[in-house]
């Protein structure tokens, strides 16, 4: 029998009973908000395994959890455990790297279109002047038809907003730091340097993912290179992009507008940011999608299934 133990009210995890076996016990944490530091511990301390929604578990966390044996990460990112010291306990660690590709680049996909069509700043019009002053005018945006996509970062997220894009017509640039011959072709993608991208594209799209590596690969010097009609989205980590030199070029429209999920000091969100008529603001909802979540949930309970059952084997 095993203990598995959930940090937070997932949506699916009703489905548990159908995909663990009925003799190992769950434990979810009943509440909205996130277990502090020794509510962690106090539940885990005889878990095998931790569905892990968000919580940094570092060595000192897993030092105090002597029977752990399976770490899964509720999303793709790694960021928030450290891997080193789970493979010097034998902890094995998992994620979800295939399940949150659609709902991310969908939503990408959905920010360029709010920012071309101006969806911030028609919603905020019709709240504030009812009934609206009509004209031919009101409000012009630009069509996604036609123009130039550039895409950072030519992953899993990267290649699906591409061919989401390809349904509005989009010609499709990219720029990784290792050439998808494969994908390009599937895609009609072309490859071209940082600098060129910036310069070509209408709309420029993030999917690298953060850590020193990309730390502010868009930074001043990068937005100089957009043009003035250009879009930035960023579904991909809020330490990708400089947020005060993109302030400044919002701000001075150096480009026309903006998309973000992420932040630079998520969960906070800089004042000045929130004052910008040409800004869309996401609060970081690339994946929550029902069909996402429901998959997500279904996907972390089996990984864990199967980590555990593979153990008992070994033993
Ligand atoms: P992925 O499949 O690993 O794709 C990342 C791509 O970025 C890879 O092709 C990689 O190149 C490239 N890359 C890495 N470092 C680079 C650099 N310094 N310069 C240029 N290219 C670089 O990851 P994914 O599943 O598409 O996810 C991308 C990111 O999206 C995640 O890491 C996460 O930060 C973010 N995300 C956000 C949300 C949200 O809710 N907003 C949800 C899911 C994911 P190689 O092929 O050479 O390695």
């Amino acid at each position: 029998m095993y203990k598995i133990v959930v940090t937070r009210k997932i949506p699916g995890i009703e489905q548990a009973e159908q995909i663990l076996p009925r003799s190992w016990q769950l434990w979810v944490n009943p509440s909205e908000q996130p277990l502090t530091r020794s509510e962690l511990i106090e539940q885990a301390r005889d878990a095998d395994a931790i569905l892990v929604c968000d919580d940094r578990i570092g060595a000192g966390e897993m030092a105090e959890l002597p029977n752990l044996k399976v770490l899964c990460n509720y999303g793709v990112g790694l960021d928030n455990l450290d891997l080193q010291a789970a493979a010097e306990r034998g902890i094995a660690v998992r994620n979800l790297p295939d399940e949150v590709t659609y709902s991310t680049a969908e939503l990408a996909v959905a920010l360029m279109l709010a920012c071309m069509r101006r969806l911030g700043e028609a919603d905020r019009l019709v709240r504030s002047t009812n009934p609206f002053d009509w004209k031919p005018t009101i409000i012009i945006g630009r069509n996604l038809r036609r123009k130039t996509l550039g895409i950072i970062g030519f992953g899993r997220i990267g290649q699906k907003t591409a061919e989401i894009a390809k349904a509005f017509e989009m010609q499709v640039i990219y720029y990784n730091r290792t050439r998808k011959l494969e994908a390009e072709q599937r895609l009609g993608a072309e490859y071209c340097s940082l600098e060129e991208l910036l310069q070509r594209a209408d709309i420029v799209s993030l999917h690298v993912p953060g850590g020193p590596e990309t730390r502010h690969l868009i930074g001043a010097e990068q937005i100089e290179l957009m043009k003035p009609e250009a879009v930035l989205i960023n579904v991909a980590r809020g330490m990708v992009v400089d947020e005060q030199a993109l302030t400044a070029a919002l701000k001075s429209r150096r480009i026309a507008a903006a998309g973000l999920d992420v932040f630079e000091r998520e969960p906070l969100v800089t004042e000045e940011l929130t004052k910008l008529p040409n800004v869309i603001l996401t609060p970081h909802i690339g994946v929550t999608t029902w069909e996402t979540r429901w998959a997500m949930t279904a996907k972390a309970l089996e990984k864990i299934h199967h980590e555990l059952a593979r153990l008992s084997q070994s033993d």
